[in-house]
């Protein structure tokens, strides 16, 4: 029996209703529970949870509170390292993929699966030839556009037939078949400005948009048009969060003003036709992003997403209630380097900076590399359970 498992088996989601339905009044017995339960096993913690993962992610993207803070690992090709996947394997295979995300998934029980592999899986269906070595990111060899000719001549790929962006796909109908309804299937791509500057090679584009501005933002709608394709695909097979990642237009690479003229329109267009489809959307960014934050939330994303270099308790501030917000532990220093310890003070730190009145998913500020500790999760896990209750709901 799989009490305790990811697949929210009949036995859990019973005793979940039976909560809601009897003791729910029984404040005092509900919390003599939860601490028994925690004690038990910290793996049984969905049975004191009033919300399925996927409600309690959806009430943080409305800006609302959920019964506790949602947890959001970021994990890709880290969890297949577990069942001895290397990392091309993981980025070639949905099957594998979708076995390392719900094993990950079972172990740590947090509230998403990713179907998501590489960055480079976008290019990559454009023509863009990739270097892929077992363990390692890929590396770009070979760009399929050197004139406007190259430009014009791009077809959109389809997601479901071309390279490997089937395996996206795929991925999202398996985790369907899976943990769809209970748990958060989370996908997407690239921004349209960074799969231009992946697509050209980041030198390139960034010269050509002083140079020859007709081709850069000719390769930018091309890629406008890719990304709602994309989406499209993965609304159509049941993901639940479409985001885009756009670390090329950010400020750590680019001026404010860049991103305001050449990435936030096109992100903007992507996401008004991904919100169609009926998913939630989410914006990825690198580095600080402090001044962009404003044309972050213009882009209509439900949720932006900010990485450890990003002062928390200010974006709260600053974004608070016009966008759910999503970060920051340090997922290099804390995560992969630092003790359960630090962990736990640094997730404490996270909690008290953003959880006030919801809107908020607790999460590393980028993708976790593989060869981290299992118990550092396991504290981000704890704490989110510990202290990130919601107090009406207690
Ligand atoms: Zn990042």
């Amino acid at each position: 029996m799989r009490a305790c498992g990811i697949r929210q088996s009949n036995t859990c989601r019973q005793v979940v209703q039976a909560r809601r339905d009897y003791l729910g009044p029984i404040r005092l017995g509900v919390k003599c529970i939860r601490r028994w339960v925690d004690v038990l096993d910290p793996r049984c913690a969905r049975l004191n949870d009033e919300m399925t993962s996927l409600e309690r992610v959806k009430a943080a993207y409305s800006l609302t509170e959920p019964d506790r803070i949602p947890v959001f690992p970021m994990v890709t090709y880290a969890s297949g390292t577990p069942l001895g996947y290397t990392l091309r394997e993981y980025c070639h295979d949905a099957k594998k993929m979708v076995r390392g995300q719900l094993h990950f998934q079972e172990r740590f029980g947090h509230d998403f699966v990713l179907s998501f592999v590489d960055v480079w899986i976008f290019a990559e269906a454009a023509g863009v030839r990739l270097d892929f070595p077992d363990n390692n990111t890929p590396n770009p060899v070979e760009s399929p556009v050197k004139t406007m000719e190259d430009v014009e001549r791009l077809e959109v790929p389809d997601p479901r037939r071309d390279g490997r962006l089937p395996i996206i796909v795929e991925g999202i109908e398996l985790l369907r078949r899976e943990v769809g309804g209970n748990v958060a299937i989370y996908t997407g791509g690239q921004g349209p400005f960074s799969l231009a500057a992946e697509i050209r090679g980041l030198q390139a584009f960034l010269k050509d948009l002083y140079l020859n501005k007709e081709l850069a933002l000719k390769l930018v709608k091309f890629c406008t048009e890719y990304m709602i394709e994309m989406g499209r695909a993965e609304a159509e097979a049941g993901a639940d969060i479409v985001h885009l990642g756009d670390a090329f237009a950010g400020p750590s690479l680019v001026s404010p003003t860049f991103f305001r003229d050449y990435a936030m329109p096109y992100d903007k267009l992507v996401f008004e036709q991904w919100k169609k489809e009926g998913v939630l959307t989410s914006l990825h960014i690198c580095g600080k992003s402090t001044s962009i934050w404003d044309y972050m939330i213009e882009t209509g994303a439900h949720n932006i997403e900010v990485d450890q270099t990003v002062d928390l308790a200010e974006a709260k501030r600053k974004v608070g209630g016009r966008v759910c917000l999503t970060g920051n532990l340090d997922p290099s220093a804390v995560i992969r380097y630092g003790t359960p310890a630090d962990v736990e003070k640094k997730t404490r730190e996270c909690i008290q900076a953003a959880a006030a009145e919801g809107g908020y998913v607790l999460s590393p500020g980028c993708v976790i590399m593989p060869g981290f500790p299992p118990a550092n999760l396991d504290a981000v896990a704890r704490v989110a359970r510990e202290s990130g209750r919601y107090a009406q709901r207690n």
